[in-house]
């Protein structure tokens, strides 16, 4: 006789009584599974099509070197990310090396000196203030005379209309959108409601950019920035599109002239999109966008079912179990530091990789404060690898995201929990 499931997991430390209490939020979570399974169904047809459409082939995983001319493998790859997001053209390479600097290129290839960048969802992600210059940085956008401007959203998570309609000028000449909340409190935005804003913007100025910071938001829904109407769409293939297979990378799709100014930056002016070897990540890049729906489909039910857990127990969930999800990124405020400390421990003591290292709050650059990370992942910072982060300042809220599959995200959050019993935070 084998080891039943709950001896193998009471094997892992993973008490009864805890597995128990985490089977049946589970099973009240069945029929939100069942639409993240049918958005995941919806979305793996769509790549599908788009392989087939552009007759992927054995021969397009073959590796290029030196100025990577006639990369045919990359050239595919682009055309099947311009596919599957609707766009007329796509930039996807392991020279982008990550989601900030696929921002950066997006955004310095398309502005020029005299040009106004406008957020209209408030504060972007942390790493863009440097790039942007909201904080003094070399380099930043600000030092070669492009100026910015920002509008918050309403006190209730609303778009400020007035406010936008007022920011936009004869300068602005391109607004960039953060789908994902990020590390902020504010809610995700749906791709409907993204649409709503573009349509707002380009009413008031018809040829206005309109980007979308993708990150965390591929394959969510079943639709995507272009499905809306935006004119760009970034993100890093260490998240949702890399599938957990990609080693490295960033992507920007969009209309045909924006990606290539943006290929213009990351490569030379004139040079763009034809040269880049790709080093033999070709098969990666298209296995992992391949398995991209179904990973996304079990960090969305990781969420929901942390959100599920810890909602029960008391605990302010950002979203909460039911509502809609636009990004894959889960936070529960704990009012706590040994919580999130415990929570993070858990997390880490689930990882298929690096599971006997104990996570400690330590100094980080660019942090006001101490932080704790827990990931126990394949490639190195990958968050689409199931890992946790917190800040430890008030009101101590832990920010979850990720796991290749839904049984390892299952279990890390169980380990979660029973690191919480253990250290006599919770009772169940
Ligand atoms: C992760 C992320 C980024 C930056 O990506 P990195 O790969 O960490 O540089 C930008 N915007 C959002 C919303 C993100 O989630």
């Amino acid at each position: 006789m084998g080891e039943t499931l709950e001896q193998y997991y009471q094997s892992l430390g993973l008490s009864p009584k805890v597995y128990r209490f985490c089977k049946a939020v589970e099973k009240e979570l069945s029929t939100r599974f069942l639409e993240f399974d049918e958005v995941a169904e919806y979305n793996q047809v769509k790549v599908i099509r788009a392989m087939q459409e552009h007759k992927v082939s054995d021969y397009h995983f073959a590796d290029s070197t030196g100025y990577g001319y006639n990369d045919s493998g990359r050239d595919t790859l682009e055309a099947v990310y311009a596919s599957v997001f609707h766009t007329e053209d796509a930039l996807v390479r392991p020279h982008i090396t990550c989601g900030t600097h696929a921002l950066t290129i997006a955004l310095s290839g398309n502005l020029r000196p005299g040009d106004e960048l406008l957020s209209p969802v408030g504060k972007p992600y942390d790493t863009l203030e440097g790039i942007i210059g909201i904080r003094p940085q070399k380099g930043s956008l600000a030092e070669y005379g492009v100026t910015y401007r920002q509008v918050d959203l309403l006190p209730d998570g609303g778009f400020d209309y007035e406010g936008i309609k007022k920011a936009i000028n004869k300068k602005t000449k391109l607004v960039t959108i953060q789908r994902s909340k990020g590390y902020q409190p504010r809610r995700t935005l749906s791709v409907a409601r993204i649409g709503e804003l573009i349509r707002f913007i380009k009413g008031i100025k018809p040829d206005v950019i309109c980007m979308v910071d993708n990150c965390y938001g591929e394959f969510v829904e079943t639709l995507e920035p272009a499905d809306a109407g935006a004119d760009l769409c970034v993100g890093s293939l260490i998240k949702n599109p890399g599938g957990g297979l990609a080693p490295i990378g960033g992507y920007i799709a969009g209309r045909k002239d924006l990606v290539e100014n943006a290929a213009f930056r990351l490569t030379a002016p004139g040079l763009g999109k034809e040269v880049g070897a790709s080093l033999g990540v070709n098969r990666a890049f298209f296995q992992g966008l391949f398995l991209a729906p179904q990973v996304v489909n079990g960090a969305l039910k990781g969420a929901v079912f942390a959100a599920g857990i810890y909602e029960k127990l008391g605990f302010e969930c950002v979203p909460d179990a039911a509502e809609s999800r636009h990004d894959i990124i889960q936070a529960i405020v704990f009012h706590k530091p040994e919580a999130v400390i415990e929570f993070c421990k858990g997390i880490q003591a689930a990882a298929p990789v690096d599971s006997h290292v104990t996570p400690e709050p330590w100094a980080m650059p660019g942090y006001d404060c101490d932080v704790i990370m827990a990931a126990g992942a394949f490639i190195s910072g990958a968050s689409i690898e199931l890992s946790a982060d917190a800040p430890i300042k008030p009101p101590y809220s832990v920010y979850f995201q990720g796991g290749l599959t839904w049984n390892h995200a299952k279990f890390g959050i169980m380990m979660s929990l029973q690191k919480l019993v253990d250290a006599g935070i919770v009772s169940l």
